[in-house]
């Protein structure tokens, strides 16, 4: 009797039992792990087109500093001293990219950025943001699990592996991609480390970071880490990669209001100091603070462009509620919306919202928990009602406030 012949993935080969799912086409059929995996280079092939079309950009048709800016401006409240150098140093970056290779004598040295700012001011959401408009592969490191060779965490190099993973592995692409380290305050070398005690994460760690900003051929183990010992390195070469990097350094106002020569009492108070911005003494950093903090001086000599960003105010937090392409109210509004509901915030529930994260100086952070103890009640029963409106006013939002406030008591 002649058997019934099976359908088989023309791809892998492997028979309809032997998969989840066959897809049929006219003449042939694809089992769903290979249409995955088809799906796979696609994509990959997608990003590679946008990566590799870098090589014949023109400068013209680049946007400018000016463009970049006011893309940031879309999500980024404030902060404009942050926004013009990260806007000229990615600028810069595409212009030295586009003289790779030609023959001139002015070689365009690259131009490292550091950014210094209280945690909750937006120095990861710029990062973040900035990434949706790049040309070259991009990705965000944090530079608190890096120990030295050998202790628990991850070495420097890491931050590579990932580059090229962003890049999917095209080498080319990687080298010229940019990196933001967060965090970076963390590596710090710490003064009072009794000496019998290693300082594993600090100055060891700045060490290995300076091999990878000065430009240097670096080994970069593909798979990541110290799990797979036995992969074949790509040695990757970061003269062209630009770095960012970001951290709170907490505490250096001090080192910025005794270098300017003024005596600190306590957090935020400066005495006997004219015509200078108690709040916002990080305005005055300059990269001598940064070496006081624990920085080696080699690692602020690669990190030229030095910029601070400002301590949120009301008003700054007021328009991150609601100004931003995806502020946290219009989140919300999005999230009631898709009920059929109508949400609505008075202002001075809006008011009222920035009082308590004052209170909880968590700058812009401290902001999204607030909104959710807000509206955890009505995202939990408004649904099931059948309401097309609702309003949030300073009476109802105090009251989730004051609820939510006695729960965690109880805890
Ligand atoms: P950090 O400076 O600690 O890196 P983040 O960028 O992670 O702070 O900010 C945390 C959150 O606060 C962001 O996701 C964003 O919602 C909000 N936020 C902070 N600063 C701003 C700002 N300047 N404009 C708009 N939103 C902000």
């Amino acid at each position: 009797m002649a058997k019934k012949q099976m359908n088989k993935c023309n791809f892998c080969g492997r028979n309809e039992l032997e998969v989840k799912l066959l897809i049929h086409g006219m003449d042939a059929c694809i089992c769903d792990e290979c249409a995955e995996q088809a799906w796979d280079i696609v994509q990959s092939n997608k990003i590679k087109a946008t990566m590799t079309a870098l090589e014949d950009f023109d400068i013209k048709k680049l946007p400018k500093p000016t463009d970049i800016k006011a893309y940031l401006d879309q999500y980024v409240i404030g902060q404009d001293d942050a926004k013009r150098y990260l806007a000229v140093a990615v600028y810069n970056h595409y212009k030295r990219l586009s003289q790779l290779g030609a023959a001139d004598d002015v070689e365009i040295e690259k131009s490292n950025i550091i950014m210094v700012g209280a945690t909750g001011t937006g120095k990861t959401l710029m990062a973040r943001t900035i990434a949706k408009m790049l040309k070259v592969p991009f990705t965000i490191v944090d530079a608190t699990v890096f120990t030295e060779a050998g202790y628990v965490g991850e070495d420097v190099e890491s931050i590579l592996t990932r580059l090229l993973q962003v890049a999917d592995f095209d080498q080319e692409a990687a080298e010229r991609g940019i990196v933001f380290i967060d965090e970076i305050d963390k590596i710090a070398r710490k003064a009072d480390n009794p000496s019998i005690t290693r300082d594993v994460s600090g100055e060891g760690v700045q060490q290995g970071l300076l091999k990878l900003l000065e430009g240097s051929i670096v080994n970069v183990p593909p798979k990541g880490g110290r799990k797979h010992p036995d992969q074949d390195y790509v040695h990757l070469d970061t003269r062209n990669i630009l770095f960012i990097c970001g951290g709170a350094f907490d505490g250096i106002e001090r080192k910025i209001a005794q270098r300017l020569n003024t005596h600190v009492v306590g957090y935020n108070a400066v005495q006997n100091v004219a015509r200078i911005d108690r709040n916002d003494l990080l305005r005055y950093i300059v990269p001598q603070d940064l070496k006081a903090f624990g920085l080696i001086p080699e690692i602020i000599g690669r990190l030229p462009m030095l910029t601070h960003l400002e301590p949120l105010d009301r008003k700054a937090l007021r328009a991150i509620l609601t100004e931003p392409k995806n502020s946290l109210i219009r989140q919300q509004v999005k999230l009631f919306e898709m009920d059929g509901i109508k949400l609505t915030f008075t202002d001075e529930a809006l008011e009222y919202i920035v009082d308590k994260a004052l209170e909880y100086k968590l700058g812009a952070r401290g902001l999204r928990s607030i909104v959710e103890s807000i509206v955890i009640g009505p995202q939990f029963d408004l649904p099931s009602r059948g309401i097309k409106e609702f309003t949030i006013d300073v009476d109802f939002a105090r009251q989730q406030m004051d609820k939510a406030n006695l729960q965690a008591e109880a805890i």
